[in-house]
């Protein structure tokens, strides 16, 4: 890579970041727009405040956050947009002429990976599985975009109901929630389950939340937003029952995608979108 005095200089803060796969995804992804840019990890292993404060004063034009500083950082930004403020998460910082203002892409970045992998959300049902930060960004998108039915299952039941409670009023949407067996009391019609939990994730490949083969049988669309195996346990269990099923990397290729078109203010295409996947799953599977 060939940078010059003119790169703008764009970066990831979080703990740990050293398998982030948005090295990839932005230095493809400005290699096809003919941008000079430089994607760079920050690990910040200590002061997130002085980390921020630093990289505006470093001229950095804007920054993806992840694990474990979604919700913290959001105290040392100049302005956050009201989705992220809902979902309470950031994963985008744009910059202004204070600070930074917050963005929480995960959310529409899920929409637009569904949509691009056929997979409506308007009038659909969904057993969403897990009740943690990402669940609360899921169900805020399917809430958002009409989702018919939303049955939320976890493994402790009482954070579901929190969950549930928290973001469901004011929505058409039909709420409901318990633990991981509770799907048996449910029917829904031509459910997509989306796997919003760590468990699958690598290295413990061999676990799945549900290993139920009934639930598998109850659905049509298995949607884990785990990326790492490429297919997990819980798809492997959908697609033994014949069911669609999807992993987690183009949420993560289209999170990264809108917040390039935040910070370079462009729209990527189709094509585009699709060759910066065709680079991220050719990294995945080298590791
Ligand atoms: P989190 O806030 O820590 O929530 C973890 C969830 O997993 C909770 O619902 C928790 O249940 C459940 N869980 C943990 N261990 C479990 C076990 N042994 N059995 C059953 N349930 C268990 O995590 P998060 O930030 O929401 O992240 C969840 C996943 O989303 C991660 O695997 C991450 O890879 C994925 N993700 C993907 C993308 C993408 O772009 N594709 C982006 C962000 C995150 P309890 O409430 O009972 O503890």
């Amino acid at each position: 890579m060939n940078i010059t005095g003119k790169a703008k200089v764009f970066g990831l803060i979080g703990h740990p970041v050293e398998h982030s796969m948005s090295p990839v995804l932005h230095h493809t992804l400005s290699d096809i727009m003919g941008h000079e840019i430089a994607y760079v990890p920050f690990d910040v292993k200590r002061d997130l405040e002085r980390a921020v404060k630093g990289a505006f004063e470093l001229n950095i034009q804007g920054m993806n956050v992840t694990v474990p500083y979604k919700q913290d950082v959001i105290s040392y930004l100049c302005d956050i947009d009201p989705l992220a403020k809902k979902i309470g998460a950031v994963n985008t910082l744009v910059r202004c002429d204070d600070g930074y203002k917050g963005y929480n892409t995960d959310m529409p970045g899920l929409k637009r990976a569904m949509e691009n992998d056929g997979v409506p959300v308007k009038d659909g049902s969904f057993y969403l599985i897990g009740a943690g930060g990402v669940a609360r960004a899921v169900l805020l998108m399917l809430l958002e975009n009409g989702a018919k039915r939303v049955h939320i299952l976890n493994r402790s039941t009482d954070k579901a109901g929190a969950l549930a409670d928290a973001l469901k009023e004011g929505y058409q949407t039909q709420v409901t929630y318990g633990d991981l067996h509770s799907y048996k009391a449910v029917a829904l019609e031509n459910a997509t389950a989306i796997q919003a939990t760590n468990v699958g994730m690598y290295p413990n490949v061999d676990a799945a939340a549900i290993e139920d083969m009934d639930f598998y049988h109850k659905i049509d669309v298995a949607y884990d937003l785990i990326f790492n195996p490429a297919v997990t346990k819980f798809m492997a269990l959908a697609k033994d029952c014949g069911k669609r099923t999807y992993n987690g990397l183009k949420m993560l290729l289209f999170q990264g995608i809108i917040a390039y078109e935040y910070w370079n203010k462009v729209s990527v295409t189709d094509d585009a979108a699709a060759k910066v996947y065709d680079a991220m799953l050719e990294e995945l599977l080298k590791r």
